[in-house]
């Protein structure tokens, strides 16, 4: 048997790490097993459809690398792969179900099912739908909806058990009691997910059905559909609920977000997939933690995916990314950070041979900080422009008390630096050493007022690498200009003054 799985979004929002898994288990299986994945638009809830919600899953799965073999966009032999341009074909199955009896219209009125439903929520009952039109006529109703009078086809539950085996959940059973009758088409023509589903999957040729583990309820339906059809069920494999670290649903609190916005942020696809990926499976024997794509594929197996449910673990994620980010070249870093950079307006396009060199300078001094590309906005932030009344605190400025050494060191600083043409990495550890002497002062007592007159802040990269880049930055014309050593001594004595 061929493997054939999709992945079936429906566009009512941006996709979050949840139904980017199960992309991802998807796109695994397929490739693991050099099946098609295919990619499905369920777009019916016309009310919450919105086209810009497609567009960007399909380029949020691109950016991922989650590519598929047909489907919208791309095309294939068993489209079309939106569901809104597949409702004749649902209408002509609906009236095969109605002709065998299998399906029937029912005419009550919304209002009547609501007050149903209260009544039953209110006597803790599920809600049923107590099957007041299963027994009509059908010519009589044919001949009701030819007159105009509005109704829905709902599905004839049968009775007894429904059962199936979960590749993941393993043995799941249901009693039909607890089904009622459930909607296939809606009075406008529209049909529901359960059949429209069922319709596509067997259309499509659908081997293995992987999504989540709320799907579950709408797996005991959607079997009674197959069995209505005649065709043999897809395998299922329903994957566990990503929760919060404690055990909550998971929310942008909890530092999940969309991800496009994880893209914004400047989060890898490798990291994220790679995480994902271990959000509810995990590799055999060594509990590898870095895979890649093509590793991924090859060890993936759905027998090892966990039914406990995944908790979503922001520090791992971050800590993830950051090994990623760090094994980039400062080339691929330089073309990450540099969108950021722009939007700011701290460099402008295009950019020349010069910059590009001083940024991959910058970027390798910074890499080890950066968890995600977006930090380096703040991380350079006093490379780019040093204003100590804006950037110190009042406890920082006060630290330079004209009777510490910490304002000696740097009234020394500037005597040493004035007048200098060009203060090289040999020349600073000049500077230093003979302020070492002046002052009387070493390690951190040197250090740190120099880092902190240099960039406002009490850590960082080394001060060896941190003078040439200001001072090659400081030649490179950009506007604003990065101000230089000597200027940033002066702003620093000129705010303490
Ligand atoms: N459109 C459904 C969803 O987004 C897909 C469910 C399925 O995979 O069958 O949840």
């Amino acid at each position: 048997m061929s493997v054939r799985v999709r992945f079936a979004p429906s566009p009512t929002g941006l996709l979050h790490l949840g139904n980017v898994r199960t992309a991802l288990f998807n796109w695994l299986f397929a490739k693991q097993g050099s099946g098609d994945f295919i990619l499905r638009i369920e777009d019916t809830d016309a009310k919450r459809t919105d086209k810009r919600f497609e567009v960007q899953l399909e380029k949020d799965l691109r950016w991922l690398g989650l590519t598929w073999d047909e489907g919208v966009d791309v095309g294939g032999g068993y489209g079309p792969y939106r569901q809104t341009e597949r409702f004749g074909i649902y209408r002509n199955i609906v009236l095969d179900l109605l002709e065998s009896g299998q399906a029937y219209y029912c005419f009550c009125p919304q209002k009547k099912l609501e007050k149903i439903r209260r009544e039953q929520t209110s006597k803790r009952q599920s809600s049923l739908y107590p099957g007041t039109c299963r027994d009509l006529h059908p010519t009589n109703s044919a001949k009701r909806v030819a007159s105009g009078e509005r109704a829905v086809v709902r599905f004839k539950v049968r009775k007894g058990e429904i059962s199936f085996a979960d590749l993941v959940f393993g043995k799941l059973t249901v009693n039909c009691r607890e089904i009622g009758d459930f909607v296939l088409l809606r009075s406008d023509g529209s049909v529901q997910y359960n059949f429209a589903a069922v319709v596509d999957d067997v259309q499509m040729k659908i081997s293995h059905v992987i999504r989540g583990e709320g799907h579950i309820s709408n797996t005991y339906r959607q079997i009674l559909v197959y069995e209505a059809l005649r065709v043999q069920p897809p395998f299922f494999a329903h994957l566990s609920t990503i929760r919060a670290p404690d055990g909550s649903k998971l929310s942008k609190r909890h530092g999940s977000i969309s991800v496009q916005e994880f893209r914004r942020q400047g989060y890898l696809p490798e990291a994220l997939l790679n995480y994902l990926a271990l959000l509810g499976w995990s590799p055999e024997e060594d509990g590898a933690e870095f895979l890649n794509s093509s590793e991924l594929i090859n060890r993936f197996s759905l027998n090892r995916v966990n039914k406990t449910p995944a908790v979503f673990d922001k520090d791992k994620l971050n800590w993830l990314n950051r090994q990623y980010l760090r094994r980039l070249t400062p080339g691929e870093l330089v073309e990450l950070v540099v969108p950021y950079l722009v939007s700011l307006k701290r460099i402008t396009l295009p950019i020349s041979p010069a910059v590009q060199h001083w940024l991959e300078a910058l970027v390798k001094d910074f890499q080890k900080y950066l968890e995600k590309a977006s930090d380096i906005v703040d991380l350079t932030a006093v490379i780019f422009d040093f204003c100590p009344e804006r950037d110190l605190t009042i406890e920082e400025t006060d630290s330079f008390s004209i009777e510490e050494t910490s304002y000696k060191v740097l009234l020394e600083l500037q005597r040493q630096t004035s007048g200098m043409e060009l203060l090289t990495v040999k020349a600073m550890e000049w500077v230093l050493s003979s302020i070492k002497e002046t002052v009387g002062v070493r390690g951190k007592d040197l250090f740190h007022p120099v880092r902190m007159a240099l960039t406002g802040k009490s850590s960082g990269p080394d001060l060896k690498l941190l003078v040439p880049l200001i001072e090659s930055g400081s030649r490179l014309n950009l506007k604003p200009p990065i101000p230089g050593v000597a200027e940033r001594v002066s702003r620093m004595l000129a705010h303490l003054a």
